[in-house]
């Protein structure tokens, strides 16, 4: 009993939005009023429960300040990745480089040339053209160029996938729930680990209207496993005048072996007579969040034709941002392209850069930079990390974190690690500034 009445005094003591107001005073007057009395409703309400769970509450005028103080603060910020993951599913997937957003208007749906009516298509199309050799058409993500192309090819009919591809690509989003939403129904043929072409043959019915074939990119199955050859696949399509779909995720652009990195091509499935490719803008293509749709000219016809491309067209920052990405690689520009310079970048350049940041207590270790987002499972590239022993570590790699410019690390056996690979040369004084103030004798 008396610990309700204490419960209850206190919320009785609780001010009025009008108390506060008046307490607040001058302080929060560059502030909207409305704006103002709703963050001192909640923080009011915020202490109520407080009170009910017999918490202790803050001062309400403290609590109003800084919510409306965190309100005036950029919520999306640059970080410094020093984590070595090269598309960090985190921090963004691939990194941009310098970029001028176009203000103003724009000649996006306008030709310039007839003064009429354009497509924005216009901007991407033919340098995607060039790049793959196959018309393509770009969407909002990877998981809507799936959507879209199994909701135009396949709504209300099947699609064969193996059981081994049946893959969740990261937040709960899972292919099988991608192909009921698009109203496709999904045939599953061999087992997780072994499907064969025959699999597939003895599931074509008459309704049948897609093959589809998920590049497994974020998992790795090793063992006694098995799927038959593209090519095979693409055959049996052809014979039984069935498109071949392939969802690759990642879809690499350029040719990455020479770096270590063994990612399928896009061209290489096109060529192996794939009829319908996609992939993500922001994974090894290394641009902007976006979804690539390529291949055979009347399937990209149909799909563009298809309502939902527009709810699932790209916005004109992406398309600006994307253009310039799809221009670097045609170019073979590839230091302009953040993600295709780290993946290139040497471990002897690397420790080049890292001996010049080394601080007291840090010293250099072998490592692996790891590809990430979604893409090459188990693919690292070897790299040298700056490597420092703190009697805290949790608490350095907090302090880092807490920075105005925060600095992403890992902690690997007692030891805070830094890999340059994915940290941009210019912020290297950043860095060298936060680790300098990590040193222990602080
Ligand atoms: C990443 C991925 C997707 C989804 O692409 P988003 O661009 O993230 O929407 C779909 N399929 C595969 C195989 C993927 O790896």
């Amino acid at each position: 009993m008396p610990r309700f009445a204490t419960a209850h005094d206190r919320l009785r003591q609780l001010p009025s939005v009008h108390d506060v107001l008046v307490r607040l005073g001058g302080a929060v007057s560059r502030f909207p009023h409305a704006l103002v009395v709703a963050e001192i409703r909640l923080a009011i309400d915020r202490a109520r429960s407080i009170v009910l769970s017999n918490g202790v509450e803050h001062p309400i005028e403290d609590t109003v300040t800084a919510a409306l103080s965190s309100l005036t603060q950029h919520s999306l910020r640059r970080v410094i990745n020093a984590t070595g993951v090269v598309l960090h599913t985190n921090l963004g997937r691939a990194p941009l480089g310098p970029l001028t957003p176009l203000t103003g208007y724009s000649n996006l749906e306008y030709d310039l040339a007839s003064g009429k009516r354009g497509k924005r298509d216009a901007h991407l199309s033919p340098l995607l053209e060039r790049l793959l050799g196959r018309p393509a058409i770009a969407v909002n993500n990877g998981a809507a160029a799936l959507y879209l192309a199994l909701h135009e090819l396949a709504a209300g009919h099947e699609v064969i996938v193996s059981r081994g591809e049946l893959i969740e690509i990261g937040d709960g989003f899972r292919i099988p729930d991608i192909m009921r939403s698009s109203g496709a129904i999904l045939v599953e043929v061999g087992t997780t680990n072994r499907t064969r072409i025959g699999d597939y043959r003895d599931a074509i019915t008459d309704r049948t209207r897609l093959l589809l074939r998920v590049h497994p990119s974020n998992f790795h199955i090793s063992g006694f496993t098995g799927r038959p050859y593209l090519a095979e696949l693409a055959t049996l399509g052809r014979e039984r005048n069935i498109p071949v779909y392939e969802d690759l995720g990642s879809g690499c652009f350029v040719d990455l072996h020479p770096f270590g990195i063994t990612e399928p091509l896009i061209q290489q499935s096109l060529d192996a007579g794939v009829d319908l490719v996609s992939c993500s803008g922001d994974k090894l293509l290394g641009g902007p969040q976006a979804g690539i749709l390529a291949g055979n000219p009347e399937l990209i016809a149909r799909i563009r034709r298809n309502p939902m491309f527009r709810a699932l067209r790209l916005d004109k920052l992406i398309t600006q941002t994307l253009e310039n990405t799809l221009r670097q690689l045609l170019l073979e520009n590839w230091e302009s392209i953040p993600a295709i310079r780290m993946i290139r970048m040497t471990p002897d350049e690397i420790r080049a850069r890292a001996e010049r940041l080394l601080t007291a207590g840090a010293e250099l270790q072998p490592g692996e930079s790891v590809i990430g987002g979604g893409s090459t499972p188990d693919q690292s590239i070897p790299t040298w990390l700056i490597a420092i022993a703190h009697p805290n570590v949790v608490a350095a790699e907090k302090r880092l974190r807490s920075r105005p410019v925060p600095v992403i690390a890992r902690i690997e056996d007692d030891k805070l690690l830094l890999d340059l690979r994915t940290v941009f040369p210019e912020d290297e004084d950043e860095l060298r500034a936060a680790l300098s103030e990590l040193a222990p004798t602080n």
